[in-house]
């Protein structure tokens, strides 16, 4: 019997193609296909006579095959499938393109629904493309989902039809019943809040605009309530906490400030000023240093690092991938003096100060102090490593850093004391969202870019403009700068990818610039092959570097000024800007080039948007209303991952969800609502803004 989570493979209908690509898209048990919620609709909900039907409409109509029949579109290109259906009112012509199956589908004779558009003139209306629905295949069975109605539409790969997966939510909508609804009644009466299962029921099919506005505010205030409380919670254990304040070596800051071969900005000084203040109190320091790409916020945490160095604290300094482990590696060393022991951990080596030695030898002098700040990925150094006196850790544009690896940290040192906690982030968020959100965390932004940076020209390119684009990169290269190239996708096997990474690669090597080094970067290379690439670049050995999205975050390679991005369609707005970050960081004026394998003038008109703005929380906010385009991106592109549903307009619904967070944690009966408490401790939930 199907339940609860079920796996999908055991469902009708789903063979292990299906159950693969649903995988795909995170979905492998039924509680996951009821949790896969839709995008958005499409409004078919008015119904209509034939004979009241105009051109330039949407609307349904309840009618009845007469004929229907596929043929060849006269240059044989396309499968043409027309139809005409009639109810009393009148007759009018339906026609599909290369959905043969759908002439096998239909029979003349059958009642059916079609829900769409209406396209032609005054005197030739026509359906174009509805979707239809079969009256007797829903008769006994209660409702229509493919049309008549607000039709959900979901995020989906290819290989998987909107038809489908609607079959597949309906099949299992029953089994919301059993979701445990860990809102405690009294909240939910309180907010005038439906039920979990109503509102999950609702949020695939729903009635009309108003209960589907019913569900929605239940589902995204679940969102934003659970983070409340996580967040109140952590400001409860971090408030009895206690740290070790640092003291503020004035003199020396100042001095290392002025070795830099910059001066800071207004905002930089004033976020260290703040991150010291904290340091030197016995309070564990929550805070979030939120800065555009490439506004500095490496040499901000350097500056709190190395005043913890020189009171004999230990720096914890993660980064998201070992690349940039390695980069923030190379940048301390080279800004530090060399008393300061900077160790670096990755899955192969262990170094210090560019010294490698033995993972025991790094172990032990970690555990005894010696190493000042030690810099990896979280899953390297949370295996191994224990530190005398940890004092700080930054965490540096970590996505997904939750509390059970800020516990193990924690724990990897005697005695009681928190260590201080500072995020590095450049998610575009407005203060007052952050605070409603993150409410109980301190914030430090930095609005100002350095001193000299030129706007980065950017272009949409038509593809015939292709070599001129290749010139150009020539010319750059050759005035000393470096370029890098972003594709989608690693292999060509893959049937999504457009412009693999490998073979666009190959292209540019062996064809396009022969007498260049050319450097190729994913996932799948070793974590070694990626570190020497990585070097080379930065080295400008490698003049242009072909990558998957892999950079998208943190890489600083300032003699970069060409950044040319393939298939750009297929990311959202916001993380196009994170490319386009990876540019424009020095005083060389700076490109990004999007390159698109579709001339659809929507996705055009998206890809527009980032040429005349360079603000990070615009492009994201952007990147949501379009999402109604017909676009797909992960939510985590909106910066959001453990919002699949609430957003940045839902301000008012944030601040609800924290005063009833607020008056739960006060209550102290949080301890009674079990299933919330399981919920909660579920969530491998962020600390701070992701
Ligand atoms: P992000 O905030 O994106 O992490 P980084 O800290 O990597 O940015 O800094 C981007 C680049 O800007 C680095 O090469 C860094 O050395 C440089 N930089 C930082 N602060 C300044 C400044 N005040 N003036 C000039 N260059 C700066
Ligand atoms: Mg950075």
């Amino acid at each position: 019997m199907v339940a609860l989570d079920t796996k999908v493979t055991e469902l009708n209908k789903v063979g292990k193609v299906l159950a693969n690509r649903l995988k795909h898209l995170g979905i492998e048990t039924t509680r996951d296909l009821i949790f896969y919620y839709p995008f958005r609709y499409d409004d078919f909900s008015q119904m209509k006579k034939i004979k009241d039907l105009q051109a330039g409409q949407i609307a349904t109509v309840k009618c009845r095959v007469d004929i229907i029949a596929n043929r060849r579109s006269p240059r044989k290109r396309k499968v043409l499938t027309e139809a005409v259906v009639s109810d009393e009112s009148g007759e009018i012509k339906a026609i599909w393109f290369n959905q043969p199956w759908i002439g096998k589908n239909l029979k003349a004779g059958d009642e059916v629904y079609l829900s769409g558009k209406l396209s032609g003139d005054l005197f030739n209306v026509y359906f174009n493309s509805p979707n239809y629905e079969k009256i007797a295949t829903f008769a006994n069975t209660a409702f229509n989902i493919h049309t008549a109605r607000l039709v959900p539409i979901y995020p989906l790969t290819e290989g998987i039809s909107q038809k489908q997966i609607r079959f597949l939510i309906k099949s299992v909508l029953p089994l919301t019943d059993q979701v445990e609804d860990f809102l405690p009644d009294l909240i939910s009466k309180k907010e005038n809040l439906w039920s979990l299962a109503r509102a999950l029921k609702a949020i695939h099919f729903p009635q009309n605009p108003a209960s589907l506005k019913k569900a929605r505010d239940r589902l995204a205030f679940d969102e934003l309530f659970l983070i409340q409380l996580f967040s109140q919670k952590l400001r409860q254990e971090l408030n009895q906490a206690q740290s070790r304040p640092i003291k503020f070596f004035e003199a020396e800051t100042k001095e290392f400030v002025s070795s830099l071969d910059f001066s800071l900005t207004l905002d930089q000084k004033k976020a260290a000023w703040e991150i010291i203040q904290d340091l030197t109190r016995p309070k564990p320091m929550n805070r979030l240093l939120n800065g555009e790409v490439g506004s500095g916020k490496t040499v901000v945490a350097a500056i709190a690092a190395y005043n913890v160095a020189l009171n004999g604290g230990q720096t914890v300094l993660l980064a998201p991938t070992e690349i940039l482990a390695s980069q923030h590696f190379k940048t301390l060393n080279k800004i530090f003096p060399p008393k300061i022991k900077i160790g670096l951990i990755t899955r192969s080596q262990w170094l210090i100060n560019d010294k490698k030695i033995s993972k025991k030898e790094f172990l032990s002098q970690c555990q005894n102090g010696k190493i000042d700040i030690i810099i990896g990925t979280h899953a390297v150094i949370q295996k191994a490593v224990a530190f005398q006196n940890l004092v700080l850790i930054v965490i540096d544009e970590q996505h997904r850093f939750g509390v059970e690896q800020r516990q193990s940290l924690k724990q990897k040192q005697k005695g009681d004391l928190v260590p201080h906690f500072l995020s590095l982030s450049a998610t575009p968020i407005p203060r007052s969202l952050a605070l409603t959100i993150y409410g109980d965390l301190d914030l430090s932004i930095i609005r100002e870019m350095p001193k000299g940076r030129k706007v980065i020209i950017t272009k949409n390119v038509p593809t015939d403009k292709r070599q001129l684009t290749y010139n150009f990169i020539n010319e750059q290269i050759r005035a000393g700068r470096q370029v890098f190239v972003i594709c989608p996708l690693i292999d060509p096997s893959d049937k999504l990818g457009r412009r693999s990474v490998t073979q666009e690669f190959e292209k540019l090597d062996k064809q396009i610039f022969p007498y260049l080094k050319i450097g190729l970067l994913h996932g799948r290379l070793k974590s070694k092959e990626k570190e020497e690439t990585m070097k080379k670049f930065l080295a400008n050995e490698i003049k242009i570097l072909v990558a998957t999205s892999m950079v998208e975050v943190g890489v600083d390679a300032p003699n970069a000024s060409v950044i040319m991005i393939e298939g750009a369609e297929r990311f959202g707005l916001a993380q196009l800007h994170q490319f386009r970050g990876r540019v424009g960081r020095s005083q060389h004026q700076s490109y990004c080039f999007l390159f698109s394998d579709q001339s659809d003038l929507n996705v055009l008109s998206r890809l527009e948007a980032l040429v005349g703005c360079h603000d990070g929380f615009a492009l994201a906010q952007k990147d949501l209303e379009l999402r109604g385009a017909g676009e797909i991106f992960g939510y985590e592109q909106s910066g959001f991952s453990n919002l699949k549903i609430a957003n940045l307009n839902d301000l008012e619904l944030a601040k609800r969800a924290r005063e009833r967070a607020e008056e739960l944690v006060k209550s102290g009966n949080l301890d009674s609502y079990t299933s919330l408490k399981v919920k909660l401790n579920s969530l491998d939930f962020i600390s701070h803004l992701e």
